[in-house]
């Protein structure tokens, strides 16, 4: 390992302290020993198969997500036990479920490792992405193939790769001797790179030849690296002339690719798109519900998971994560699982959940509910039934925003800071005494969070 790695690995663990508590970091992270990282996966020891297992589960997605912001090119997390009970074997691949390690790491026809958590059986299906799951089951399932290439796009933490991964998984079980390979675009480049330096280039499209189902993920990486893009193409290409499946990634449609030439972007669209949209309320709520009753030991009451389902918003692997804390804190502490305790073990990402509301919407949002027209609540106008509502925005926008008083004064038309807080002040005072300002703000903040 080199100095800059520890100092990462020292940046990463305050992250980790901050996210998960003293508590539970003292009891796990801190029972890791970073060894190295070595062909894009992050090596640890630990102390015990317990610890091992348990950080698998609960953390390695996160440590490897933080070692890929500080810009670490990272694939998996490998976590072996510290010689003396080195028996017990090494891991490879992101966190899963140590049961269904002990039977053997899954992997695609060329040793990628699949995560076992990734099935058809475990996605939950909702409006969002009933389109996605149909055509990837329709992929896995058929004799032919039927639209190539499957392009499916999406926000981060929207299930793209977990679809693929199932994918793969069904095909290995429905047909064992099909050549399954699953690939991130990062690690397609990775490979080619490796191979121009090592002169291997002919090994390296050789191995694509063979290949009967392609699948890459994340493929708005290779924007902008012209050489990568033109070796994919070529693979591309030579795949969908031999009539062989091909399964794309990407966390926007094929149009909105830039940095990918024209000619790619228009064949990638040829077959069939299928996007998955954020989630919704019901479709977080049963995802929720799946998740926890993987959980043995632990009860989460049905209010807490409507709580979830409200605040976490953003993306499922959030959802996951804040679940996944929980319950990791009611086994550490042995406290029961409440909506104030969610709160306080959550508090960091629900804060972030929340800074989703803009000062944007918030003056929307209140001039449609006064009828009044957004040039209005803008303007210098001081008429009262213009002057009370823009400073009830201003007020929400204080309340509901992390915006400091000088930025909220130039969103309304370049106020000064003084005028922000004299309204803040105002709304603060009236909304004591007076009813229906409080029914208004009460009503208009319900509105915002959704
Ligand atoms: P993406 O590749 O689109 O960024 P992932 O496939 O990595 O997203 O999904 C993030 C996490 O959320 C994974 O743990 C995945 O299992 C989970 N997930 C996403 N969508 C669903 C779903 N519909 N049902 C169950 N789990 C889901
Ligand atoms: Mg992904």
């Amino acid at each position: 390992m080199t100095g800059k790695q520890i100092t990462e690995w020292d940046r990463i663990q305050s992250i980790l302290r901050a996210e998960i508590g003293d508590d539970a970091f003292n009891a796990w992270i801190k029972n890791l020993n970073f060894k190295n990282i070595e062909d894009g996966t992050v090596l640890f020891s630990a102390r015990t198969p317990f610890v091992r297992d348990w950080v698998r589960r609960h953390y390695a997605d996160r440590i490897k997500e933080l070692w890929e912001r500080e810009g670490a090119k990272v694939f998996s997390v490998d976590i072996t036990v510290d010689k003396k009970t080195a028996a017990d074997s090494s891991f490879s691949g992101a966190a899963g479920a140590g049961k269904a390690f002990a039977k053997g790491v899954l992997t695609d026809s060329f040793g990628s490792v699949l995560d076992p958590r990734y099935t058809f059986d475990s996605f939950v299906v909702g409006k969002s992405n009933e389109l996605a799951y149909a055509a990837a089951r329709r992929a896995a399932e058929s004799e032919q193939v039927l639209f190539n290439p499957l392009f499916l796009h999406g926000g981060v933490g929207l299930g793209k790769t977990h679809l693929m991964h199932a994918i793969a998984s069904e095909v290995t079980r429905l047909h064992p001797g099909r050549k399954v390979m699953y690939l991130s675009a990062e690690k397609f480049m990775y490979q080619f790179i490796t191979a121009i330096r090592s002169k291997t280039t002919v090994e390296f499209k050789r191995q694509f030849r063979t290949v009967e189902l392609l699948m890459i993920d994340d493929v708005q990486f290779i924007a902008n690296k012209e050489s990568t893009q033109e070796e994919f193409f070529h693979t591309f290409n030579a795949l969908i002339d031999n009539r062989r499946q091909v399964i794309i990634s990407a966390d926007r449609s094929p149009t909105d690719l830039a940095g990918i030439e024209e000619r790619i972007r228009s064949r990638l669209g040829w077959g069939l798109v299928a996007d998955i949209h954020p989630t919704d309320y019901e479709l977080r709520l049963g995802i929720l519900q799946t998740k926890s009753e993987n959980f043995e030991n632990v009860q989460i009451p049905k209010d807490v998971l409507e709580f979830l389902a409200s605040k976490i918003t953003s993306n499922v692997r959030e959802l996951e994560g804040a679940l996944n804390r929980v319950v990791a804190y009611t086994e550490l502490t042995g406290r029961l699982v409440t909506i104030d305790m969610t709160r306080s073990v959550l508090q960091d990402l629900l804060r972030a959940n929340d800074r989703k509301v803009t000062i944007d919407e918030i003056m929307r949002q209140v001039s449609d509910y006064y009828n009044l027209r957004l040039s209005e609540i803008l303007s210098a106008r001081r008429a009262r039934d213009i002057a009370r509502p823009r400073q009830v925005a201003m007020y929400l926008a204080k309340q509901m925003t992390s915006r400091s008083l000088p930025e909220i004064g130039r969103k309304f038309g370049g106020r000064d800071h003084t005028t922000v807080m004299h309204a803040v002040r105002k709304i603060d005072d009236l909304r004591r005494t007076d009813s229906t300002l409080e029914d208004d703000l009460n009503r208009l903040s319900h509105l915002l969070e959704g």
